[in-house]
């Protein structure tokens, strides 16, 4: 039962002082905990100088310096592990930081990247600072519908990792991930895909064959719009090289953090499934409704159906009248809240114009099937009728 031996507290004889700063914090024999344990600490205390030595000789990852290694991280990891089907897991302070250790760490002089035109802004953004900053390293950008094809032109370079978002931001464009993984390996690359948008609650993309899943725990994982966090996923080779880049980098994910994500990520399966229940009906309604010009939705895209376990909370849908239509429709809505994240279990909209592709002129977002009217739905947890309603009023009054 007992889970750790106890040390002596300071005695009175001791001064207020040191009796503030020490008092309590002896090592204690507990019980397991029914909840978790924040381990809410940088460094860890070591009984003596040999059982230091032996924590520094075993890598440091079950505490010695939580940079290295927390026991309230590595329990967020092994979940998100077991949900992955992977055999490891490695967490770090954000999504981005996730994806940046991960290529920066697979990536060397020389290499090509093969990355998909339809990936997160902020995924972008960093491939072109990887470009200005690495000119020896080359990223090729190809259309998500694309990648296949260009893999099996063999007058074309291999590439050393190829990188894919299905469901991909903002536009929900999805790929058969085991086709694009058999490509991949026929050219010797590695395939990871960002499986933010659909989770492992509706698509695992190491079984259908990916090398490394990588995650903005920020949205789904986390579920609750709370807390930052990113983790990479997939066999134990492929993914020390990453551990190691997200220690040298220092891109560690904080303990508290780590508890948050593990909390959300309990709950996972059940938000999803809520979630997709009711982004699927707004989908069929928003497809119904005279004033939007298209949606797009997973649920209704056959490559998905066939290995997603149900199309997800994420949507978007356009309007005619370009941005300013847009954002008369956003600005009327009343329990939808403009939120630049997704999801959370409240149900939030953003427009890709104002927000991820921002930077980009109103033709350069055309060219990558951005319209200034688009409008990405995160659809919560809520009643269904209500986010109906909801859009409906404000959809009625872009009639007006
Ligand atoms: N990947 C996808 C698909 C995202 O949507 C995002 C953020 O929106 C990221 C990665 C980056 O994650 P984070 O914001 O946690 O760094």
């Amino acid at each position: 039962m007992p889970s750790s031996s106890s040390s002596t507290p300071p005695t009175r004889s001791r001064s207020a002082e040191t009796r503030a700063v020490h008092a309590g914090e002896g090592r204690r024999e507990v019980r397991p905990a029914a909840g978790a344990v924040i381990h809410q600490t940088a460094p860890f205390v070591f009984a003596d100088s040999e059982e230091l030595d032996r924590a520094f000789a075993d890598g440091g990852r079950d505490g010695v310096y939580s940079r290295q290694g927390n026991p309230t991280v590595r329990a967020a990891e092994e979940k998100l592990a077991a949900l992955e089907g992977a055999e490891d897991a490695v967490a770090f302070a954000s999504g981005l930081g996730a994806i940046a250790g991960a290529l920066s760490s697979l990536l060397a002089s020389g290499d090509r990247l093969l990355a998909s035109r339809d990936l997160y802004g902020g995924t972008h953004a960093w491939l072109a600072w990887l470009c200005r900053r690495h000119p020896e390293v080359t990223v090729e950008t190809v259309p998500l519908a694309g990648l296949v094809a260009r893999l099996r032109n063999r007058d074309a370079p291999a590439p050393r990792a190829v990188l894919a978002e299905s469901p991909s931001n903002p536009l929900l464009a999805c790929c058969d991930l085991a086709q694009l993984a058999a490509a991949s390996h026929e050219r010797g690359a590695l395939l990871l895909v960002d499986n933010t948008f659909a989770t492992p609650a509706l698509q695992t993309p190491l079984a259908l064959g990916a090398d490394l899943v990588l995650h903005s725990a920020t949205k789904y994982l986390g579920g609750h719009s709370d807390v930052l966090g990113g983790f990479a996923a997939g066999s134990a080779e492929v993914l020390a090289p990453v551990r190691q880049a997200m220690v040298l980098g220092g891109a560690c994910l904080d303990p508290h953090a780590a508890f948050l994500l593990s909390r959300g990520m309990k709950t996972l399966l059940l938000r999803v499934e809520r979630q997709s229940a009711n982004a699927s009906r707004l989908a069929a309604f928003l497809g119904g409704h005279p004033r939007v010009t298209a949606v797009r939705y997973p649920g209704a895209d056959p490559v998905a159906r066939r290995q997603m376990r149900a199309g997800g909370g994420m949507l978007a849908f356009e309007v005619a009248g370009g941005l300013a239509e847009a954002t008369a429709l956003v600005d009327r809505l009343e329990l939808f809240r403009i939120i630049p994240s997704l999801g959370g279990v409240e149900s939030g909209v953003s427009l890709p114009a104002l927000t991820s592709h921002r930077s980009l002129s109103s033709e350069e977002r055309a060219a990558l099937g951005i319209s200034d009217g688009l409008v990405r739905v995160s659809v919560g947890i809520e009643g269904y009728e209500d986010l109906e309603a909801d859009l409906a009023q404000a959809l009625s009054g872009a009639i007006a």
